[in-house]
């Protein structure tokens, strides 16, 4: 090959790409004893009603606190779970945990808590044909019911239809409510609405981000809340930071917001409603 005749830089790339691997088959390794260990912890982010600030959902995420490297982000983890397998086994876990904690909300708080939860799902375990058995199993165990409990899925994962499709009528036909998370960074986007059975569109923290200048992502925000009016989904805006961010999702017409301006992910979260001077209505 040509590229091994110019010495230097295509060896360094390779020992890179070495690095890089031995890294990842490290970090799978490692997830397995993890997991055995009990070092990952499920947090919980608000998700806020406006106008009156009531906390009426909670996101569930997956944290690994590792003993040396400290809090390891999600995203570096769920990708390597994902290749190796262990995000059916991590991913049932997070589950279960996440309804059992649910379950007892209903059951400590009634009306004053969240109505539901919502659990990321990823493409490997939404493919895997007993998905829908695990979630139906993991409600009569915990005793969660179906209403309660929001399944969110990426773009990407559903994208092939096949499997991952029959597994969401399937949760469908359970009573389990189905998300489409990061909505508008995957690859098809508003064809996928003509097919896949979808109750959520969870709008990607990337057009909350500028939404307060007049430009582009103001535009999709506001055609991304029509389409989901027009369909009768419930829309969720991701990533809230600021007071001027939420005023003016609000005046879009975004009613379900999440992001840190409302509260981070939390294992115990303040359920108290957002007082209504903390939640800007312009
Ligand atoms: P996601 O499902 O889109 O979750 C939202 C991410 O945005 C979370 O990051 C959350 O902490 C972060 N976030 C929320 N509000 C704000 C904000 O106002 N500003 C900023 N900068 N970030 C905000 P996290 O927990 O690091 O998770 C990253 C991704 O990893 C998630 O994106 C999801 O795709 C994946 N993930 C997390 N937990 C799980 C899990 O239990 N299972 C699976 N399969 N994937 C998970
Ligand atoms: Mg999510
Ligand atoms: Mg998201
Ligand atoms: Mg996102």
């Amino acid at each position: 090959h040509a590229a091994k005749q110019t010495g230097e830089p295509c060896r360094t790339w390779t020992a890179e790409l070495d690095e890089r691997a031995g890294e990842h088959a490290r970090l799978g390794a490692e997830l397995r004893a993890a997991l055995d260990a009990g070092q990952f912890q499920v947090v919980y982010q608000p998700i806020v009603r406006m106008p009156e600030g009531r906390v009426t959902a909670v996101e569930a995420l997956v944290r690994w606190q590792h003993p040396q490297r400290g809090m390891v982000s999600p995203a570096a983890f769920i990708p390597v779970a994902e290749q190796n397998g262990l995000i059916v086994e991590l991913g049932a876990w997070i589950l279960q945990t996440a309804c059992r904690q649910m379950a007892r909300w209903r059951a400590e708080l009634g009306p004053t808590g969240p109505d539901r939860i919502s659990v990321n799902v990823s493409a490997r375990q939404l493919a895997r044909a007993g998905f829908p058995a695990t979630v139906a199993a993991t409600l009569a165990a915990t005793g969660l019911p179906a209403q309660c409990l929001t399944i969110e899925v990426t773009e990407t994962a559903v994208f092939g239809g096949g499997q991952a499709l029959t597994a969401l009528h399937e949760l469908r036909a359970l009573g389990v409510r189905i998300a489409l998370d990061d909505f508008g960074t995957g690859h098809s986007s508003l064809g996928l609405l003509q097919t896949v059975p979808v109750d959520v569109l969870k709008v990607d923290k990337s057009f909350v981000d500028n939404i307060t200048e007049a430009g582009r992502h103001t535009v999709i925000a506001r055609a991304l809340i029509q389409v989901s009016e027009g369909l009768g989904l419930t829309a969720v805006a991701e990533g809230v930071e600021t007071a001027e961010q939420a005023a003016a999702l609000y005046d879009l017409g975004y009613r379900l917001l999440q992001g840190y301006y409302f509260g981070k992910p939390s294992a115990d979260p303040d359920f108290q409603p957002r007082p209504a001077a903390a939640v800007p209505v312009a």
